[in-house]
């Protein structure tokens, strides 16, 4: 048995050794006995502890350190009992210090210390501080949390990839931006399935080959979320090796950029159809610094109009300053500055191609003000205008050589709006009325200088054209520089666009004063002859009758033709003075209609009957297609002449057909009759122009059928002034149906 007592001789031999070394090293070390006495402590501890030796050597450490019995008792009976020492790392405790109650920390190793039999003897107390380590740890947890906060707030996740077995360490936005909820953990697997094919294909892969080059990882791909809905995602990483330069980890951000990417797309689409309406209207498109007039984004098209193939050329900023004319810097510059202060650039300036070419260009843009830090730019378009120039240049040319055209004619030509207001005069309205071009446009205008007898109907009529689109013709008498007035005939054309709309009004005004006064003379000749032949034509058809009623009966055949051929040439004689008188006065204006209630179907009746006495050549047949008696308020005499004219053409137009059909009928409130023969008739062309002043089918016909062509004009006139209608049916060599109506009689 060994007294256990006793200590080890190798200890106590190298007692002094190892107290020296314990003395110096850079940790706190003391040694407590069983009883948790102090029995010797280095300095480094005592330092700690900020006591002296005196202090504590040879106490019980709970008289030195009370507060810490509650906890240290248990903690050291323990270790004596166990045999197991105690390790404190990074223990936390409050010491005063140079008066201040301090936060510090240490690792505490209580170790038991035996005798070679076993029987324990000390604690050995290790103290290190590590408050300097502790603060580092939390000053970096504090760091990272900040990061984590600066991440998630600026909505990108943090992922840590393990290269060699593909394990993911992520931050919890990350799951938010797979649709998971934050605090599930997702594989890298799981992220990876979450790529959309295509992508992952293109995109991802190839930037993951790149990465392994390069260091760096960056891509933007689109994933279905695990909602799923499509995003776009954005990730930065950068790529870690170990020293045998072998790639082990990868870190990284990842950004949800679904919303950019979404306005880009829209921004794009926004472009391409800017693009494809500038392409359409051949407009260039650019986009300029202000400052140095570097032109960049610019369009196919900006650069073909410049002479440039935007497939196989590079082309830099400046290539618009580099053909733009010298003469037109100066334009460009004012321009430049003009848009400071408007906002808008506009100017046209010629450019000179490399293959010498001149062309004039047309400049618009806006000028946009910098925002969020970018600088003020312009966004413009390039138009070629060199054809359009030129196309304007012939247009003035062209209008020009009218205008002189119009001046050199000595009638009055003139153009007006589309409401009815004119706008141009040729040289001869000037030299006409002696007036000055601007008086026609003030004021009363060109009214002025017509007759004021015509100016009413003058406007009336202008105004009716120019309301309906229709063409404009009018008689009226313009005062000329020496104040006479003489008459003149103006027409109008309205010209259309293709949509119907006028644009302009055409007109002409002609002198028609001499060919009026000729008019005149022949309308007063012929009232003049008339009245001179009437007399004598008058004594001789009354002779002839009564030649015929004493001589009638005679067996004198020859005696009786030649008296009945003298009556039918004098009766054909008074028709034609009649119709000659009848036409001058229609043209002056002064055919009277004396109006008067009577039997429609009695003056039928009747002319059929006179006809029937003086014609026997025609079998004419008289229909009435109303039971009762037909009444119209009209002038008798002249609706008598109407239907004589249509019936004498009848017979006269189908000399080898006998038969005349003439019918009565009613046609809603008017009253109807038409003479229908089955003659010569006529073509449709020939039909729409019977009624116009001495209108007479041309042909073989002409000299067979002897007449001057103006009935119908009569007849046409007497019908319209009657608010009534004339018209035909007709087919070549058919025959003809005419019509004439007049309105009803209402009691
Ligand atoms: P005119 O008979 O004296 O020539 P009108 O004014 O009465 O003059 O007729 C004009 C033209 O119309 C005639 O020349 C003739 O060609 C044509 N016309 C008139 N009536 C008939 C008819 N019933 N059948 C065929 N042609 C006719």
């Amino acid at each position: 048995m060994t007294n256990p007592q006793l200590p080890h001789p190798l200890s106590t031999m190298k007692q002094g050794v190892l107290e020296s070394i314990i003395e110096k090293v850079p940790f706190g070390f003391s040694l407590l006995n069983a009883d948790y006495v102090l029995e010797s402590a280095n300095d480094a501890w005592l330092k700690i502890i900020e006591k002296s030796k005196n202090e504590v050597i040879g106490k019980n450490i709970f008289d030195v350190f009370p507060e810490m019995k509650d906890v240290l008792k248990p903690i050291l009976e323990n270790v004596k009992e166990t045999k197991e020492p105690f390790y404190s790392p990074e223990y936390s405790w409050k010491l005063m210090r140079k008066g201040v109650l301090e936060n510090v920390f240490f690792n505490f190793v209580y170790h038991p210390i035996y005798s070679d039999y076993g029987v324990f003897q000390h604690f050995a107390c290790v103290v290190v501080e590590v408050t300097d380590v502790v603060d580092t740890k939390n000053k970096i947890k504090t760091e990272e949390e900040r990061l984590r906060l600066a991440t998630e707030s600026s909505h990108t996740a943090t992922w840590d990839l393990n290269l060699q077995n593909f394990e993911i360490v992520h931050s919890s936005y990350l799951s938010k931006i797979f649709g998971y909820a934050d605090s599930d953990e997702i594989s890298h697997k799981q992220m990876r399935g979450h790529l959309i094919e295509y992508d992952r294909v293109n995109i991802v892969e190839k930037a993951y080959k790149r990465a392994l080059k390069t260091g760096k990882y960056i891509y933007e791909a689109r994933i279905i979320d695990k909602q799923g809905n499509l995003k776009w995602i954005f990730t930065n990483g950068k790529i870690f090796r170990d020293e045998d330069n072998q790639p082990t980890r990868m870190l990284g951000v990842m950004q949800d950029i679904t919303e950019r990417k979404t306005n880009e797309i829209l921004l794009q689409e926004s472009h391409h159809q800017l693009n494809t309406a500038l392409d359409a209207s051949k407009l260039g498109r650019f986009d300029m610094d202000y400052e140095t007039q570097h032109k960049y984004n610019f369009s196919p098209r900006f650069l073909s109009i410049l002479g440039y193939d935007s497939e196989t050329e590079r082309i830099d900023g400046t290539v618009f300053e580099n053909h733009i004319h010298p003469k037109y810097v100066q334009i460009r510059n004012d321009a430049l500055k003009q848009a400071k202060s408007t906002g808008d650039l506009f100017y046209q300036a010629k450019i000179i191609l490399r293959d010498g070419k001149v062309k004039l260009v047309e400049i618009y843009g806006r000028l946009l003000e910098s925002f969020e830090g970018s600088k003020p730019y312009v966004s413009g378009t390039m138009r070629d205008i060199t054809d359009l120039k030129e196309f304007e240049q012939k247009i003035r040319e062209s209008e020009q050589k009218y205008r002189f055209l119009a001046d050199a004619i000595p009638q009055i030509v003139w153009i007006g709006e589309n409401d009815g207001r004119l706008t141009y005069f040729n040289q001869a309205t000037m030299d006409y009325s002696g007036k000055d071009y601007n008086t026609f446009l003030e004021a009363l205008g060109w009214l002025d200088i017509v007759h004021p007898d015509e100016r009413e109907e003058n406007t009336r009529l202008w105004m009716h054209s120019v309301k309906h689109k229709t063409p404009f013709s009018f008689e009226h008498r313009f005062r000329n520089k020496n104040n006479e007035y003489r008459w003149f005939l103006s027409r109008a054309a309205p010209q259309l666009d293709e949509f119907g709309n006028v644009t302009k009004w055409v007109g002409t005004s002609t002198d028609i004063d001499d060919m009026k006064k000729v008019d005149q003379h022949k309308n007063d000749f012929i009232k003049i002859a008339n009245h001179e032949l009437k007399t004598p034509v008058t004594t001789i058809k009354g002779y002839v009758q009564l030649l015929k009623k004493m001589r009638g009966n005679s067996d004198d055949q020859f005696l009786v033709n030649s008296l009945n051929t003298i009556e039918n040439q004098i009766n054909k004689l008074n028709l034609l003075m009649g119709e000659l008188l009848d036409i001058s006065r229609i043209e002056s204006g002064q055919l009277p209609l004396y109006k008067n209630e009577f039997s429609l179907l009695k003056l039928v009746t009747e002319t059929i009957e006179d006809i029937k006495a003086s014609e026997q050549s025609h079998q004419i047949n008289f229909e009435l297609s109303h039971p009762s008696d037909i009444e119209v308020y009209a002038d008798k005499d002249r609706i008598t002449q109407v239907l004589n004219n249509l019936l004498t053409n009848a017979i006269k137009y189908s000399p080898s057909k006998k038969k005349v059909n003439v019918k009565l009928f009613i046609d809603g409130n008017c009253a109807v009759v038409s003479v229908e023969d089955f003659g010569i008739g006529m073509d449709q062309d020939e039909l729409t122009k019977i009624f116009d002043r001495f209108y007479r089918v041309s042909g073989e016909d002409e000299n067979t059928f002897p007449g001057f062509g103006i009935g119908l004009f009569i007849v046409k006139d007497i019908m319209d002034r009657h608010n009534g209608k004339i018209w035909a049916e007709s087919e070549k060599n058919k025959g003809s149906k005419f019509f004439f109506s007049l309105p009803l009689f209402e009691h």
